[in-house]
């Protein structure tokens, strides 16, 4: 079984006077055959616990085990793990098919005929057989990019490692193989751990997503768990783009006073009980939850003026002001509604949507 566990692994990295943590205790157990995408803002420490993974980079503290097995000490060709990057690392001077063979020739002992079956039926999968005697400078970015995944498949890892295999292809190539990855794992099953800073990709791909902030992990869920139950505040901006609108609100008995603003939101019974005694608080709402309404006045109802209505086709973005305050909101509606810039109109924030974080410490209370 290629269960994959990280458990409490820290990376450090002694930088002259400074001592850089780029990875902090993180602990996390990957399923056999999961998906997981680790996400996070650049410098997070994604491609370092990559790395420790792959055996690149030493583990500082913590264990590193696929199935029972800590590989710690492992050395990286003998770790059943392969890896694809992100500027694919392919050999100039071999064919597609000798790089695709290379990999074997170093991990297996197979005959040559066997080693030509592989690269064969992986390049059936991968639909890149008319390109085997090819070199790598004949080929496009996105089969250079198939090539590199091939030479993975035909190993038959225990683990697959994945470092932004897509930034470097075009938007329209990159959705394509977002999705040909997707059937990929769906067929071969292998155990993968996939790097990304883009969400899209985290969301759509991810069995679960682990998200790290600044070498911690924040969070390790499914994408639509991460999406509306996100733990903290920065899970809850990381995640959803447009990103979440957030309001500082001060809670005063049955109500929340918008800073700066004047304004007051009413929140029920059931809400107050998740706050504990948290005063200072932030209110959060996803843009897709903010309705506008014309007319309004119910408790929840805002008047504001719509700024800038940027029409995506089947939805409008749409940036509003609070009026009688400096505060925005950026809402989205959809793409028949016709919302005028320079217009009135309501914002309506539903309770049923809203989430409250503790200022202080970021945590999620509702
Ligand atoms: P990106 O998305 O930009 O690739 P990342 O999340 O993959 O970022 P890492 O490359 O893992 O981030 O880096 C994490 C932190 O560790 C950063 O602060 C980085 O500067 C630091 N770091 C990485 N490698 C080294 C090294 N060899 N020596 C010193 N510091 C390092």
């Amino acid at each position: 079984m290629a269960r994959l566990t990280l458990d409490n692994v820290t990376k450090r990295f002694d930088d002259g006077d400074d001592e850089i943590v780029a990875v902090d205790e993180v602990s996390v157990d990957i399923d056999d055959g999961e998906f997981l995408v680790l996400v996070g803002p650049s410098g997070c420490g994604k491609s370092t616990t990559l790395r420790m993974i792959a055996g690149l980079e030493t583990v500082s503290d913590g264990d590193i085990a696929i199935g029972d097995d800590v590989i710690n000490d492992v050395p990286v060709q003998r770790r059943d793990i392969a890896m694809v990057f992100q500027n694919y690392a392919l050999y100039p001077h071999m064919t597609v098919r000798e790089n695709m063979r290379f990999g074997l020739e170093e991990s297996t002992d197979l005959s040559a005929d066997a080693m030509n079956e592989y690269v064969d039926d992986t390049a059936t999968l991968l639909e890149i057989d008319e390109l085997l005697d090819r070199k790598p400078s004949e080929l496009s970015g996105g089969q250079q990019q198939r090539v590199a995944l091939g030479r993975a498949i035909v190993r038959d890892p225990a683990v697959f490692l994945m470092d932004e295999p897509l930034s470097n292809l075009d938007a329209k190539l990159r959705a394509g193989m977002r999705m040909e990855l997707q059937r990929l794992q769906d067929e071969l099953g292998v155990t993968t751990v996939y790097v990304t800073h883009d969400q899209t990709e985290a969301m759509t791909m991810g069995d679960r997503i682990a998200i790290l902030n600044d070498g911690i992990l924040q969070q390790v869920a499914t994408p639509l768990e991460c999406y509306h139950r996100p733990k903290n505040l920065f899970v809850a901006g990381f995640i959803g783009e447009p990103s979440m609108n957030f309001f500082d609100v001060t809670r005063e008995d049955d109500r929340l006073l918008l800073d700066g603003t004047g304004l007051e939101y009413p929140i029920s019974a059931s809400i107050r009980e998740d706050l504990d005694d948290v005063t200072d608080l932030v209110l959060g709402i996803r843009p897709e939850d903010v309705e506008i309404v014309e007319g309004g006045g119910g408790e929840h109802d805002f008047p504001i003026q719509v700024d800038v209505v940027e029409p995506m086709g089947n939805e409008n973005n749409l940036l509003a002001t609070f009026e009688a305050s400096d505060r925005t909101i950026n809402a989205i509606v959809g793409g028949m509604r016709h919302v005028r810039s320079g217009e009135q109109y309501t914002a309506r924030l539903p309770e049923s949507a809203v989430h409250l974080f503790d200022r202080k410490s970021g945590r999620a209370l509702h």
